[in-house]
Protein backbone atom coordinates (compact mmCIF):
# COMPACT_ATOMS: atom_id res chain seq x y z
CA UNK A 1 0.00 0.00 0.00
CA UNK A 2 1.24 3.92 -0.85
CA UNK A 3 1.15 5.93 1.98
CA UNK A 4 1.00 9.60 1.10
CA UNK A 5 3.03 12.20 2.15
CA UNK A 6 1.50 15.02 3.61
CA UNK A 7 3.93 17.55 2.09
CA UNK A 8 3.55 16.44 -1.40
CA UNK A 9 -0.45 18.80 -0.70
CA UNK A 10 1.46 21.85 0.98
CA UNK A 11 -0.57 25.06 -0.05
CA UNK A 12 1.62 27.13 -2.12
CA UNK A 13 2.38 30.67 -1.70
CA UNK A 14 0.62 32.97 -4.50
CA UNK A 15 3.33 35.13 -4.96
CA UNK A 16 5.59 32.43 -5.61
CA UNK A 17 3.35 31.58 -8.46
CA UNK A 18 4.10 32.16 -12.36
CA UNK A 19 1.70 33.34 -14.46
CA UNK A 20 1.13 29.91 -15.94
CA UNK A 21 1.32 28.05 -12.33
CA UNK A 22 -1.98 30.41 -10.97
CA UNK A 23 -3.79 29.63 -14.30
CA UNK A 24 -3.27 26.20 -13.86
CA UNK A 25 -4.40 26.35 -10.31
CA UNK A 26 -7.29 28.44 -11.58
CA UNK A 27 -7.98 25.85 -13.92
CA UNK A 28 -8.25 23.00 -11.32
CA UNK A 29 -10.25 24.77 -9.37
CA UNK A 30 -13.10 25.03 -11.99
CA UNK A 31 -13.09 28.60 -12.32
CA UNK A 32 -12.91 30.86 -15.39
CA UNK A 33 -9.78 32.11 -17.08
CA UNK A 34 -10.12 35.68 -16.20
CA UNK A 35 -9.79 34.68 -12.68
CA UNK A 36 -6.10 34.30 -12.55
CA UNK A 37 -5.28 38.02 -13.87
CA UNK A 38 -7.86 38.47 -10.94
CA UNK A 39 -5.68 37.27 -8.60
CA UNK A 40 -2.40 38.89 -9.95
CA UNK A 41 -4.17 42.26 -9.75
CA UNK A 42 -4.95 41.89 -6.00
CA UNK A 43 -1.14 40.82 -5.90
CA UNK A 44 1.20 43.10 -7.26
CA UNK A 45 -1.09 45.93 -7.99
CA UNK A 46 -3.11 46.13 -4.47
CA UNK A 47 -0.20 44.66 -2.55
CA UNK A 48 -3.08 43.03 -0.81
CA UNK A 49 -1.55 40.60 2.44
CA UNK A 50 -4.55 38.00 2.71
CA UNK A 51 -6.96 36.23 0.02
CA UNK A 52 -9.61 37.52 2.44
CA UNK A 53 -8.56 41.11 0.64
CA UNK A 54 -9.75 40.03 -2.72
CA UNK A 55 -13.19 41.48 -2.26
CA UNK A 56 -14.43 40.75 -6.13
CA UNK A 57 -14.27 36.80 -5.40
CA UNK A 58 -17.32 35.19 -3.66
CA UNK A 59 -16.89 34.57 0.32
CA UNK A 60 -16.69 30.59 -0.91
CA UNK A 61 -14.00 31.40 -3.83
CA UNK A 62 -11.75 33.14 -0.88
CA UNK A 63 -12.81 30.20 0.90
CA UNK A 64 -11.47 27.58 -1.40
CA UNK A 65 -8.31 29.56 -2.46
CA UNK A 66 -7.06 30.04 0.78
CA UNK A 67 -7.80 25.79 1.41
CA UNK A 68 -5.71 25.26 -1.87
CA UNK A 69 -3.23 28.53 -1.42
CA UNK A 70 -1.91 30.71 0.74
CA UNK A 71 -0.58 34.89 0.37
CA UNK A 72 3.11 35.17 1.89
CA UNK A 73 4.14 38.49 2.24
CA UNK A 74 6.73 39.81 4.11
CA UNK A 75 6.30 40.73 7.50
CA UNK A 76 9.44 41.12 9.28
CA UNK A 77 11.89 44.38 7.99
CA UNK A 78 13.60 47.08 9.45
CA UNK A 79 14.15 50.82 8.13
CA UNK A 80 17.50 52.56 9.00
CA UNK A 81 16.79 55.97 7.79
CA UNK A 82 20.03 58.24 6.69
CA UNK A 83 20.86 61.42 7.36
CA UNK A 84 20.04 62.57 3.71
CA UNK A 85 16.63 60.65 3.33
CA UNK A 86 17.91 57.82 1.85
CA UNK A 87 16.45 54.57 3.14
CA UNK A 88 17.94 50.86 3.42
CA UNK A 89 15.62 48.29 4.17
CA UNK A 90 16.68 45.00 5.52
CA UNK A 91 13.89 42.25 4.55
CA UNK A 92 13.63 38.97 6.62
CA UNK A 93 13.30 35.71 4.67
CA UNK A 94 11.31 32.84 5.68
CA UNK A 95 14.33 30.78 6.15
CA UNK A 96 15.62 34.06 8.08
CA UNK A 97 18.43 34.98 6.30
CA UNK A 98 18.06 38.80 5.36
CA UNK A 99 18.11 41.00 2.24
CA UNK A 100 18.49 44.53 1.61
CA UNK A 101 16.66 47.31 -0.40
CA UNK A 102 17.62 51.21 -0.79
CA UNK A 103 15.09 54.14 -1.78
CA UNK A 104 17.53 56.83 -2.80
CA UNK A 105 15.40 60.39 -3.22
CA UNK A 106 17.24 62.66 -5.05
CA UNK A 107 15.90 66.41 -6.79
CA UNK A 108 13.31 64.89 -9.26
CA UNK A 109 14.04 60.88 -8.81
CA UNK A 110 12.83 58.38 -6.67
CA UNK A 111 15.17 55.69 -6.82
CA UNK A 112 14.96 52.26 -5.35
CA UNK A 113 18.10 49.29 -5.44
CA UNK A 114 16.94 46.33 -5.58
CA UNK A 115 18.95 42.73 -4.45
CA UNK A 116 18.90 39.70 -6.48
CA UNK A 117 21.05 36.84 -4.04
CA UNK A 118 21.75 37.05 -0.32
CA UNK A 119 25.66 37.65 -0.19
CA UNK A 120 26.77 37.36 -4.11
CA UNK A 121 28.55 34.51 -6.05
CA UNK A 122 31.61 37.01 -6.60
CA UNK A 123 34.63 37.90 -4.16
CA UNK A 124 34.87 42.22 -5.72
CA UNK A 125 37.39 43.07 -3.31
CA UNK A 126 36.24 46.35 -2.90
CA UNK A 127 32.27 45.55 -1.98
CA UNK A 128 31.18 44.56 1.29
CA UNK A 129 28.65 42.05 -0.04
CA UNK A 130 31.52 40.21 -1.52
CA UNK A 131 32.97 39.59 1.33
CA UNK A 132 30.13 37.67 2.44
CA UNK A 133 30.09 34.87 0.31
CA UNK A 134 26.66 33.41 -1.91
CA UNK A 135 24.30 32.25 0.79
CA UNK A 136 22.04 31.64 -2.08
CA UNK A 137 19.85 32.87 -4.79
CA UNK A 138 16.71 34.89 -4.24
CA UNK A 139 13.37 33.37 -6.13
CA UNK A 140 11.44 36.06 -8.39
CA UNK A 141 8.76 36.73 -5.64
CA UNK A 142 11.82 37.37 -3.11
CA UNK A 143 13.07 39.83 -5.15
CA UNK A 144 9.22 41.48 -6.17
CA UNK A 145 8.65 41.27 -2.36
CA UNK A 146 11.15 44.33 -2.02
CA UNK A 147 9.45 46.62 -4.37
CA UNK A 148 6.06 45.91 -3.01
CA UNK A 149 7.95 46.26 0.59
CA UNK A 150 9.38 49.39 -0.51
CA UNK A 151 6.05 50.99 -2.05
CA UNK A 152 4.07 50.37 1.26
CA UNK A 153 6.90 52.52 3.23
CA UNK A 154 6.09 55.45 0.41
CA UNK A 155 4.85 58.93 1.92
CA UNK A 156 1.42 59.50 -0.33
CA UNK A 157 3.28 61.92 -2.52
CA UNK A 158 6.15 59.60 -3.68
CA UNK A 159 6.72 57.50 -5.98
CA UNK A 160 9.63 55.49 -7.04
CA UNK A 161 10.78 56.43 -10.69
CA UNK A 162 13.69 54.37 -11.14
CA UNK A 163 14.83 51.03 -10.50
CA UNK A 164 18.16 49.53 -10.00
CA UNK A 165 19.27 46.06 -9.79
CA UNK A 166 22.30 46.92 -8.18
CA UNK A 167 22.02 45.62 -4.41
CA UNK A 168 23.53 42.38 -3.08
CA UNK A 169 24.87 39.55 -5.76
CA UNK A 170 24.92 39.77 -9.25
CA UNK A 171 22.03 39.44 -11.21
CA UNK A 172 23.66 37.58 -13.94
CA UNK A 173 23.84 34.78 -11.39
CA UNK A 174 20.45 34.57 -10.64
CA UNK A 175 18.93 35.32 -14.75
CA UNK A 176 16.26 32.96 -14.90
CA UNK A 177 14.44 34.56 -11.24
CA UNK A 178 15.85 38.03 -12.71
CA UNK A 179 14.05 37.52 -15.98
CA UNK A 180 11.08 36.66 -14.17
CA UNK A 181 10.85 39.33 -11.75
CA UNK A 182 11.44 41.77 -14.45
CA UNK A 183 8.26 40.37 -16.12
CA UNK A 184 5.97 41.16 -13.04
CA UNK A 185 7.43 44.49 -12.41
CA UNK A 186 7.04 45.35 -16.01
CA UNK A 187 3.54 43.36 -16.93
CA UNK A 188 1.13 46.34 -17.81
CA UNK A 189 -1.79 43.88 -17.13
CA UNK A 190 -1.60 42.57 -14.06
CA UNK A 191 1.59 43.81 -12.70
CA UNK A 192 3.52 46.90 -11.53
CA UNK A 193 2.98 48.01 -14.76
CA UNK A 194 6.97 49.54 -14.74
CA UNK A 195 8.69 50.51 -18.01
CA UNK A 196 11.71 48.85 -19.01
CA UNK A 197 13.36 51.79 -19.92
CA UNK A 198 13.37 52.84 -15.94
CA UNK A 199 15.09 49.66 -14.69
CA UNK A 200 18.71 49.25 -15.05
CA UNK A 201 20.38 45.93 -14.44
CA UNK A 202 23.83 46.21 -13.69
CA UNK A 203 26.14 43.13 -13.60
CA UNK A 204 29.98 42.63 -13.12
CA UNK A 205 30.15 41.10 -16.56
CA UNK A 206 28.96 37.60 -16.94
CA UNK A 207 29.90 38.34 -20.79
CA UNK A 208 28.13 35.50 -22.34
CA UNK A 209 24.77 36.21 -20.88
CA UNK A 210 25.02 39.86 -21.29
CA UNK A 211 22.59 39.22 -24.85
CA UNK A 212 19.88 37.70 -22.29
CA UNK A 213 19.36 41.37 -20.76
CA UNK A 214 18.24 42.64 -24.63
CA UNK A 215 15.40 41.02 -24.72
CA UNK A 216 13.98 42.35 -21.52
CA UNK A 217 14.27 45.70 -22.69
CA UNK A 218 15.39 47.52 -19.63
CA UNK A 219 18.72 48.96 -19.45
CA UNK A 220 21.86 47.81 -18.86
CA UNK A 221 25.54 48.67 -16.84
CA UNK A 222 28.60 46.96 -16.67
CA UNK A 223 31.02 47.24 -13.54
CA UNK A 224 34.24 47.30 -15.24
CA UNK A 225 36.40 48.86 -12.37
CA UNK A 226 39.58 48.59 -14.37
CA UNK A 227 41.29 49.08 -17.35
CA UNK A 228 43.64 45.78 -17.88
CA UNK A 229 43.09 42.42 -17.07
CA UNK A 230 45.88 42.12 -14.20
CA UNK A 231 44.31 45.15 -12.38
CA UNK A 232 40.59 43.34 -12.93
CA UNK A 233 41.99 40.32 -12.00
CA UNK A 234 43.16 42.25 -8.78
CA UNK A 235 39.95 44.44 -7.73
CA UNK A 236 37.69 41.17 -9.14
CA UNK A 237 39.28 37.71 -8.83
CA UNK A 238 36.58 35.62 -9.63
CA UNK A 239 34.62 37.90 -12.09
CA UNK A 240 37.92 37.56 -14.08
CA UNK A 241 38.01 34.04 -13.78
CA UNK A 242 34.94 33.77 -15.65
CA UNK A 243 35.24 36.47 -18.37
CA UNK A 244 38.55 38.29 -19.70
CA UNK A 245 38.24 42.11 -19.60
CA UNK A 246 39.10 41.26 -23.76
CA UNK A 247 35.89 39.38 -23.96
CA UNK A 248 33.50 41.82 -21.35
CA UNK A 249 34.51 44.25 -24.17
CA UNK A 250 33.97 42.25 -26.94
CA UNK A 251 30.51 41.34 -25.40
CA UNK A 252 29.54 44.98 -25.31
CA UNK A 253 30.20 45.88 -28.57
CA UNK A 254 27.96 43.35 -29.94
CA UNK A 255 25.34 43.52 -27.34
CA UNK A 256 22.17 44.82 -29.29
CA UNK A 257 21.47 47.97 -28.17
CA UNK A 258 18.08 49.06 -28.96
CA UNK A 259 17.53 52.64 -31.18
CA UNK A 260 18.18 55.74 -28.58
CA UNK A 261 20.17 53.94 -25.80
CA UNK A 262 22.82 53.42 -24.72
CA UNK A 263 25.13 50.86 -22.29
CA UNK A 264 26.40 52.47 -18.96
CA UNK A 265 30.22 51.24 -17.75
CA UNK A 266 30.39 51.99 -13.77
CA UNK A 267 33.95 52.18 -12.16
CA UNK A 268 34.45 52.52 -8.67
CA UNK A 269 37.54 55.13 -7.72
CA UNK A 270 40.00 53.59 -5.93
CA UNK A 271 42.71 56.15 -4.42
CA UNK A 272 45.99 55.17 -5.90
CA UNK A 273 45.04 52.17 -7.51
CA UNK A 274 42.85 52.69 -10.37
CA UNK A 275 42.43 56.15 -9.90
CA UNK A 276 45.82 57.41 -12.18
CA UNK A 277 45.63 59.53 -15.35
CA UNK A 278 46.87 56.65 -17.17
CA UNK A 279 43.99 54.65 -15.73
CA UNK A 280 41.81 57.32 -17.15
CA UNK A 281 43.41 57.12 -21.18
CA UNK A 282 42.97 53.22 -21.09
CA UNK A 283 39.64 53.78 -20.03
CA UNK A 284 38.81 55.84 -22.98
CA UNK A 285 40.78 54.07 -25.43
CA UNK A 286 38.98 50.21 -24.01
CA UNK A 287 35.53 51.88 -24.50
CA UNK A 288 36.42 53.82 -27.88
CA UNK A 289 33.03 53.20 -30.21
CA UNK A 290 30.83 51.76 -27.69
CA UNK A 291 27.47 54.08 -27.76
CA UNK A 292 27.83 54.38 -23.97
CA UNK A 293 28.49 56.68 -20.68
CA UNK A 294 30.41 56.19 -17.57
CA UNK A 295 29.50 56.82 -14.30
CA UNK A 296 32.01 57.23 -11.50
CA UNK A 297 31.35 55.57 -8.15
CA UNK A 298 34.02 57.14 -5.41
CA UNK A 299 35.13 54.64 -3.61
CA UNK A 300 32.29 54.15 -0.44
CA UNK A 301 34.61 52.85 2.79
CA UNK A 302 33.07 49.96 4.68
CA UNK A 303 34.84 48.95 8.13
CA UNK A 304 37.57 46.31 7.39
CA UNK A 305 38.23 47.36 3.48
CA UNK A 306 41.75 48.66 3.60
CA UNK A 307 40.86 50.69 0.09
CA UNK A 308 40.42 54.46 0.06
CA UNK A 309 38.22 56.82 -1.34
CA UNK A 310 39.93 58.99 -3.67
CA UNK A 311 40.42 63.62 -2.87
CA UNK A 312 36.90 65.29 -4.65
CA UNK A 313 40.08 66.63 -6.91
CA UNK A 314 41.02 63.76 -7.56
CA UNK A 315 37.68 62.39 -8.50
CA UNK A 316 37.44 65.54 -10.89
CA UNK A 317 40.67 65.25 -12.47
CA UNK A 318 39.91 61.82 -13.60
CA UNK A 319 36.47 63.02 -14.87
CA UNK A 320 37.88 65.57 -16.80
CA UNK A 321 40.46 62.91 -18.53
CA UNK A 322 37.33 61.37 -20.29
CA UNK A 323 35.22 64.24 -21.02
CA UNK A 324 38.04 65.87 -23.01
CA UNK A 325 37.85 62.57 -24.70
CA UNK A 326 34.20 63.08 -25.74
CA UNK A 327 32.81 60.85 -23.38
CA UNK A 328 29.60 61.53 -21.43
CA UNK A 329 30.88 60.88 -17.66
CA UNK A 330 28.63 61.18 -14.47
CA UNK A 331 30.26 61.51 -11.15
CA UNK A 332 27.51 58.99 -8.68
CA UNK A 333 27.04 60.79 -5.77
CA UNK A 334 27.51 58.45 -2.40
CA UNK A 335 23.92 58.43 -0.71
CA UNK A 336 23.04 56.64 2.58
CA UNK A 337 26.92 56.43 3.75
CA UNK A 338 25.99 56.65 7.19
CA UNK A 339 23.47 53.58 6.95
CA UNK A 340 25.75 51.45 4.85
CA UNK A 341 23.16 51.59 2.26
CA UNK A 342 25.43 53.32 -0.62
CA UNK A 343 27.09 50.98 -3.17
CA UNK A 344 29.48 48.09 -2.25
CA UNK A 345 28.47 48.34 1.84
CA UNK A 346 25.44 46.12 1.62
CA UNK A 347 25.75 42.93 3.41
CA UNK A 348 26.78 41.81 6.76
CA UNK A 349 29.65 42.93 8.55
CA UNK A 350 31.68 40.52 10.10
CA UNK A 351 30.76 40.12 14.22
CA UNK A 352 34.75 42.11 14.61
CA UNK A 353 33.27 45.36 12.22
CA UNK A 354 29.98 45.42 13.97
CA UNK A 355 29.55 48.76 16.17
CA UNK A 356 26.25 49.25 16.60
CA UNK A 357 26.94 52.71 14.64
CA UNK A 358 23.51 52.08 12.39
CA UNK A 359 20.34 53.88 14.00
CA UNK A 360 17.72 51.81 13.61
CA UNK A 361 14.36 54.13 13.03
CA UNK A 362 11.76 51.49 12.68
CA UNK A 363 11.10 48.10 12.86
CA UNK A 364 8.18 45.84 12.24
CA UNK A 365 8.03 42.30 13.67
N1 LIG B 1 27.08 42.69 -9.02
C1 LIG B 1 26.58 43.81 -9.73
C2 LIG B 1 25.63 44.70 -8.94
C3 LIG B 1 26.02 45.06 -7.52
S1 LIG B 1 27.29 46.23 -7.24
C4 LIG B 1 27.69 44.62 -10.33
O1 LIG B 1 28.85 44.33 -10.04
O2 LIG B 1 27.43 45.52 -11.13
C5 LIG B 1 26.71 47.77 -7.84
C6 LIG B 1 27.85 48.75 -8.15
O3 LIG B 1 28.52 49.16 -6.95
C7 LIG B 1 28.93 48.15 -9.04
O4 LIG B 1 29.25 49.04 -10.08
C8 LIG B 1 30.12 48.00 -8.11
O5 LIG B 1 31.32 48.06 -8.82
C9 LIG B 1 29.91 49.17 -7.16
N2 LIG B 1 30.57 49.00 -5.86
C10 LIG B 1 30.79 47.86 -5.18
N3 LIG B 1 31.41 48.13 -4.01
C11 LIG B 1 31.58 49.47 -3.96
C12 LIG B 1 32.13 50.36 -2.98
N4 LIG B 1 32.61 49.90 -1.82
N5 LIG B 1 32.13 51.68 -3.25
C13 LIG B 1 31.61 52.15 -4.41
N6 LIG B 1 31.05 51.36 -5.34
C14 LIG B 1 31.06 50.04 -5.13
Amino acid sequence: MQEHSSSASAPRNLLALGEQELAHLVKESGWPAYRTGQILRWLYQRRIRTIDQMTDLSQADRAKLANDATLKRATDWTVFRSSDQTRKLVLTLEDGLSVEAVLIPEEDRLTLCVSTQVGCTLDCTFCLTGTMGLKRNLKPYEIVEQVLTAQDQLAPDERITNMVFMGMGEPLANLEALSEAIRRLTNKTWGLGWSPRRITVSTAGLASRLKEIAPLGVNLAISLNATTEAQRAQLMPAMNGIASLKNLIAACRRYPLPPNRRLTFEYVLLAGVNDREEDGRRLVKLIRGITCKVNLIPFNPFPGSSFRRPADRNVLAFQSILREAGTDVFIRKSRGRDVLGACGQLGDLSPAHRNGSLTQIESRC
